[in-house]
């Protein structure tokens, strides 16, 4: 037992339920508002892009979701994921500590993302939906929902951030594999897109604005095309649960429970996926784990945001979630973690972490880059650079132990695989990396771009 390094669970393992937080937390959710007339948005608004047993999903306060057998038959060609005790990055660190990480790299498309695309690409061809519409920044969310439209027979029509379609095309390759078709954005297929590009014909894209083009796609294709978000919806993190839920038993099976759990955020699925499983042990059983979130410096919604009702897209077409936000017309600095580099946070997530539920800290682009190494050097798998933040807490956590030589117990969540970000890699260990913290001048502004919606309690 005691010298293990994998625990694996067998597929008859893979959770039947999905778990929401909601059923358990303390804190009512605030209202989702219309993006014009800053009402509570009515069921109608939010079936042009989503349908029913999504919407459903998103204001349930069921502690339980059934997972469909069609979606749990998809989850076995990479679920239950493996868990494994980081024994050497132990010894590299010499600490006292022990350092477990739960591997959503494992997926098909090479990261947890796959865990709802899949879902999403399912409850859509229940509802009969024969298009979907999403954005994708470097391709990790557009790879895994090509796949699952792929699997239902659904096509999917992907905004791609431009600089990323531009630079990173292998991830656009695979879509393409899948049948997928992606167009970078801003592109001239949407009013939004249009006015970017008028604007600036060199506009380089972000997350917020390939959301606008994706939604209204969407919701102008009279109920053709549903669209699909990757993060942030309370859906989203539902269907990510599965992570937390196998790793608890798999923790067990390791004989021990973590002092802490660390994920890295970027619009927070992957760590409510591996926390809240663990949150719902604190809140119901007296467990005292911490959960600590991850976020880069470049883009420090929760430790230097507000938290404050804001738009969930750069154009305003999305709808209003109150949230922890630098401003959804916010250009972060450009950071090598694509995937973090969202305006807001999941509302589910703000909440608690407002309420002290949940810690949250801001780490810096080269020591991100110099753990996720040191990591890749003692375990052998290459990290996503969103994951490497996740990664530099653990480090740090398991550097504090050793110098207070207290035996902890941490586990982190490797969201993804680094396979396809080698020119990261590459400029890192060209030395071309920077430090970037996001500028204290353009947070200072933030209230003034903030939607002046009355305050709901
Ligand atoms: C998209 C992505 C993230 C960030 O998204 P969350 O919703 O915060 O999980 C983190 N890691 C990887 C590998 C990703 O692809």
């Amino acid at each position: 037992m005691t010298d293990r390094t994998r625990f694996e669970l067998p597929e008859s393992e893979i959770p039947k339920a999905w778990y929401n937080i909601n059923a358990d937390s303390p804190i009512t959710p605030a209202p989702v508002l219309h993006p014009v007339t800053f009402e509570p948005v009515t069921p109608d608004f939010l079936s042009a892009l989503f349908p029913e047993s999504i919407i459903h999903q998103e204001i349930s306060t069921e502690r339980y979701i059934e997972i469909p057998e069609e979606v749990r038959e998809i989850y076995k060609l990479w679920r239950p994921t493996p868990l494994l005790r980081a024994r050497r990055l132990e010894k590299a660190l010499n600490t006292p500590a022990h350092i477990y990480y739960k591997y959503e790299g494992a997926s098909p498309a090479g990261s947890h993302k796959s865990n709802s695309a899949v879902a999403q690409a399912y409850f859509n061809k229940q509802a009969g939906t024969q298009a979907m519409t999403t954005e994708t920044g470097a391709g990790q969310w557009g790879s895994a929902l090509a796949m699952a439209c792929k699997f239902f027979g659904i096509n999917l029509e992907v905004y791609m951030v431009r600089v990323s379609y531009d630079q990173k095309p292998y991830r656009r390759n695979i879509m393409e594999t899948f049948g997928a078709t992606v167009f970078a954005s801003p592109s001239m297929n949407t009013e939004i897109g249009r006015s970017f590009l008028k604007q600036d014909p060199g506009n380089p894209g972000s997350l917020g604005i390939a959301i606008s083009e994706a939604a209204e796609v969407a919701a102008l294709s009279n109920g053709k095309k549903k669209y699909g978000l990757g993060s942030v919806l309370h859906h989203v993190l539902i269907h990510q649960s599965v992570i937390g839920e196998e790793a608890l038993k798999q923790m067990d099976m390791a004989g021990e429970y973590p002092d802490m759990v660390i994920g890295c955020v970027g619009g927070g699925s992957n760590f409510a996926g591996i926390a809240f499983p663990f949150l719902r042990e604190n809140l119901v059983h007296g467990r005292n784990t911490r959960l600590i979130a991850v976020e880069p410096s470049a883009t420090p919604s929760l430790t230097r945001g507000l938290y404050a009702f804001d738009y969930g897209d750069t154009a305003k077409v999305a709808p209003i979630m109150k949230m922890h936000t630098i401003g959804h017309d916010a250009m972060p600095p450009s950071i090598h973690a694509g995937g973090l580099r969202y305006h807001g946070m999941a509302p589910t997530l703000s909440a608690l972490y407002d309420a002290g539920y949940i810690e949250a800290r801001a780490v810096r682009q080269v020591p991100v880059f110099e753990a996720g190494v040191l990591f890749a050097q003692s375990e052998g798998i290459l990290p996503a650079p969103e994951s490497c933040h996740a990664i530099r807490a653990a480090v740090d956590e398991a550097i504090l132990a050793r110098e207070t030589g207290q035996k902890k117990v941490i586990l982190f969540n490797l969201s993804g695989h680094g396979n396809l970000d080698l020119s990261a890699y590459s400029q890192f260990h060209a030395g071309q990396l920077q430090d970037v913290d996001y500028p204290e001048e353009q947070l200072e502004g933030i209230q003034e771009h903030l939607p002046l919606v009355p305050e709901f309690v």
